[in-house]
């Protein structure tokens, strides 16, 4: 029987669909719920203490503010089901800590907010692109000393392999393009800030690199569309797997789809997933 494709498309969307069809279709169709990882809670906590030092005036954006406003961050956090549900002890919960503090002084070494001109932090922006709705959510918007925009994502996983760099560059070229539709002004700039190492990948959008990422785009949201309409989701297994909420219902690990397809459909039925959005394909 066909599936009901998404409505939307994001970066996270089109690289879940690359690196497993079969995850995907678990996560973003099915919505079968994944549990929170202590990783990802962590890149919440982080993002949003980098969110609150953009609000201070450009001066007040030090270390010691940054490391208050992560404070602040984990006492809206502590109480959230992202990171209760982690069921952390009290010796998890402090190298969670110290961890996210080491990525935030990190930020500090790749750059000087003082210096920085936010205009925009946690902006959701969308987009019709060639008939599909894609959307995104830019970690930070800025002007450069030239009145440039520049997009900026940070990244508290490891920096990739150069090998993987392009990749991870179309999440950003992305963003480059929303913010081309919704200003009618392409970036001058967009960077990656990976928080772990501490590095920063930048890249320079150009027309081709735009027309590039449309056409993959494009090409995601046909394959998408095929494979819901031919219920055709087939796993990928990769270094990934280890971390994947769904081995229990995949082929590659001795499951069945129909399994993971009949749990989501009995906990719809009973109203348990209907506010849940799932965790790792968040837009
Ligand atoms: S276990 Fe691996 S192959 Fe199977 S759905 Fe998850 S990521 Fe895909």
């Amino acid at each position: 029987m066909p599936l009901e494709p998404p409505r939307t498309l994001s970066p996270s969307k089109v690289a879940a669909f690359t690196d497993c069809a079969l995850a995907f279709r678990f996560a973003t169709i099915d919505r079968l719920p994944e549990p929170p990882s202590p990783w990802a809670t962590k890149g919440t906590l982080v993002h949003a203490a980098l969110e609150r030092l953009f609000v201070l005036a450009p001066a007040e954006r030090t270390i010691a503010a940054a490391l208050t406003c992560l404070d602040a961050a984990f006492t809206e956090l502590r109480t959230d089901p992202e990171y209760v549900d982690l069921r952390l002890g009290p010796d998890d919960e402090a190298t969670f800590l110290d961890d996210a503090e080491r990525l935030v002084r990190n930020y500090f070494r790749l750059e000087d907010p003082t210096t920085v001109v936010p205009i925009g932090i946690e902006l959701m922006l969308d987009a019709d692109l060639g008939g599909v709705r894609v959307r995104g959510i830019i970690d930070r918007l800025e002007l450069d000393e030239n009145g440039d925009l520049v997009v900026v994502d940070y990244k508290t996983g490891r920096a990739p392999n150069v090998r993987y760099e392009n990749g991870r560059l179309d999440g950003v070229q992305f963003y480059s393009l929303l913010c081309e539709r919704n200003f009618g002004r392409r970036p001058a700039r967009v960077k990656l800030l990976y928080l772990g190492d501490p590095l920063e990948i930048s890249t320079t959008p150009s027309e081709q690199s735009s027309r590039a990422i449309e056409r993959k785009v494009g090409a995601i949201w046909t394959a998408i569309e095929r494979a819901c309409d031919k219920d055709d989701f087939r796993p990928k297994p990769s270094r990934l797997c280890e971390y994947c909420a769904f081995r229990m219902y995949c082929p590659a690990f001795g499951g069945e789809i129909a399994e993971g397809a009949r749990v989501a459909a009995t906990l719809h039925s009973a109203g348990t997933l209907d506010d849940l959005a799932p965790v790792a394909i968040a837009d």
